[in-house]
């Protein structure tokens, strides 16, 4: 049995409370891994580990710091396989996906900032024969980075490249439900020579890692990407103790398809976009809005392609839908089909458990799951139920289009389909969303501003957004 470690200050040590928590792969139900039942004590040492190395690895110069990144990207690369099907048992996710984006992904994130942060330039103001100002931007110290089990370890490297590109020291903690790419991260530290304590990962539960970091006062910054609840939750503690908060939470996204689209292109990424990594991508359109003349067309096609989707062995090469993460996940998705099914939706397809042969037989399989029928304003078109479950609703009008987009506590995301351009811009100003795609999903430029509007999280990430978070800006004023 595979027993993961913390990484302080460079090295792997067991938890002070020398407990450990059973991992299992959703895909077989079998538990694969113990991982650390760590607690504050282990927070502590982390932090203690991190303070130490601050003024070292804050006082080198951007290329050293930018350099570690590409070397701890490299191996990244250069491990591709093992780490994705690392990230596939843990998570249930089809090993091709793994294999093309979480991981490659992962590499990215941390080229992207290692490079970026050469390019970070102090601002001037000149006031013309009066005054120069200068913005110098700092690190903050220890920052902790919290991430969820849906895209384990692209964003936990998301968080972690931008905080440590900036100087900062990080304390991370991974989802206790995926841990297992993040601890072997901390092995491409060790091989990568990262100065000791510059990264200090701890495993755990929210409740007792996630909070110790949280509350501990040397902690500066908190980036945190998971639900809107724990959000609330961590804003709670941190927000009197003035700590800056990055905040990436749920989303229950709208795809607007209009008459006018190219038919083909919009149904096979209507059907990505709600069933990519089995639903679970924040991202995920899991309300798919189609105006009334497309409407009966749009279902027939977008219903054919999804009842070929294959669900199956995640390390298959034709399965495009693997098991959900854990079986209390399923089990809430399950209830969300029930509670579709009490408002009166219409099942057009899907709804049931699977159940595989063999290896499989007892993981954790769910049909992609199709209703109509539904109100935009019933729970099950507001809440997020992050899982393959999507509802399909005509609408007559742009405005009625907009209506029902907008018609949620969440702004996270939406995608827009249509031939017409001014429309495309129109409609694309008036969905309170953060991010708006045009004509396609989930294509991403890393230096974009990245995160929601409403209960869809506080502030954003990526590019200068990520670096400006990490830094405190400091306003010097040079009178002439
Ligand atoms: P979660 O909120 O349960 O957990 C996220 C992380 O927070 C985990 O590491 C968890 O251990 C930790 N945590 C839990 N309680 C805590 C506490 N009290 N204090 C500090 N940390 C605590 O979320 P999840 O179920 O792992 O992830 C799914 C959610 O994440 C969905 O709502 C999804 O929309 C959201 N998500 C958002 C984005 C985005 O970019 N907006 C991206 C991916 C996922």
């Amino acid at each position: 049995m595979l027993h993961l470690q913390n990484f302080l200050n460079g090295t792997f040590a067991p938890p002070a409370s020398g407990k450990y928590l059973p991992n299992s792969n959703p895909a077989t139900a079998e538990v694969f891994s113990q991982i650390p039942d760590s607690d504050e004590r282990d927070v502590q040492e982390a932090v203690r580990a991190a303070r130490q190395a601050f003024p070292a690895w804050s006082n080198l110069s951007a290329e050293k710091r930018g350099r570690h990144l590409m070397r701890l990207s490299a191996l990244i690369d250069q491990n591709l396989e093992r780490l994705a099907e690392a990230e596939t048992t843990d998570n249930g996710k089809p090993l091709t996906l793994s294999r093309t984006m979480d991981i490659p992904r992962a590499s990215s994130n941390l080229h992207f900032f290692g490079t970026g942060i050469q390019h970070f330039a102090s601002e001037s103001h000149f006031m013309e024969g009066v005054a120069v100002n200068y913005t110098v931007r700092r690190p903050l110290g220890v920052v902790a980075c919290i991430s969820p089990w849906n895209l384990p370890l692209y964003l936990f490297t998301w968080k972690i490249a931008p905080a440590l590109a900036a100087g900062n020291c990080v304390v991370a903690k991974p989802s206790e439900i995926t841990p297992y790419t993040a601890h072997l991260l901390a092995e491409l530290c060790v091989e990568a020579g990262l100065p000791a304590g510059v990264l200090n990962i701890v495993h755990g539960t929210g409740a007792k890692v996630g909070a110790a970091l949280v509350e501990h006062p040397d902690v500066k910054a908190i980036s945190f990407t998971g639900g809107t609840q724990t959000g609330k939750t961590i804003a709670r503690t941190a927000a009197p103790m003035f700590k800056k908060l990055s905040l990436e939470l749920g989303g229950k996204n709208a795809t607007v398809i209009f008459a006018d689209c190219d038919f083909e292109k919009t149904v096979t990424t209507a059907v990505q976009a709600a069933f990519a990594n089995q639903g679970q991508i924040c991202l995920c359109g899991s309300r798919i809005l189609v105006e009334r003349p497309l409407y009966e067309q749009f279902k027939a096609a977008f219903l054919e392609k999804v009842n070929a989707l294959k669900v199956g062995d995640p390390l298959e090469e034709e399965t495009n839908i693997g098991a959900l993460v854990s079986e209390q996940h399923l089990q809430k998705v399950q209830q969300y089909i029930a509670l579709a099914k009490e408002e009166g939706g219409t099942l057009l397809t899907g709804g049931g458990r699977v159940h595989l042969e063999g290896r499989c037989a007892n993981g954790y399989f769910l049909q992609p799951t199709v209703f109509e029928n539904l109100p935009h304003t019933c729970r099950t078109n507001t809440e997020e139920i992050f899982g393959p479950v999507v509802t399909l609703m005509p609408f007559d009008s742009e405005e009625d289009a907009v209506h029902f987009a907008n018609y949620t506590e969440y702004g996270l995301a939406a995608s827009v389909w249509t031939q017409d351009l001014t429309r495309a811009h129109r409609v694309a100003h008036a969905l309170h969303a953060g991010i708006v795609w045009v004509n396609t999903w989930l294509l991403r430029d890393l230096r974009t501003p990245f995160g929601g509007m409403k209960q869809s999280g506080v502030g954003r990430e990526g590019g200068w957004e990520a670096l400006r978070f990490f830094t405190e800006p400091q306003n010097v004023c040079v009178k002439l």
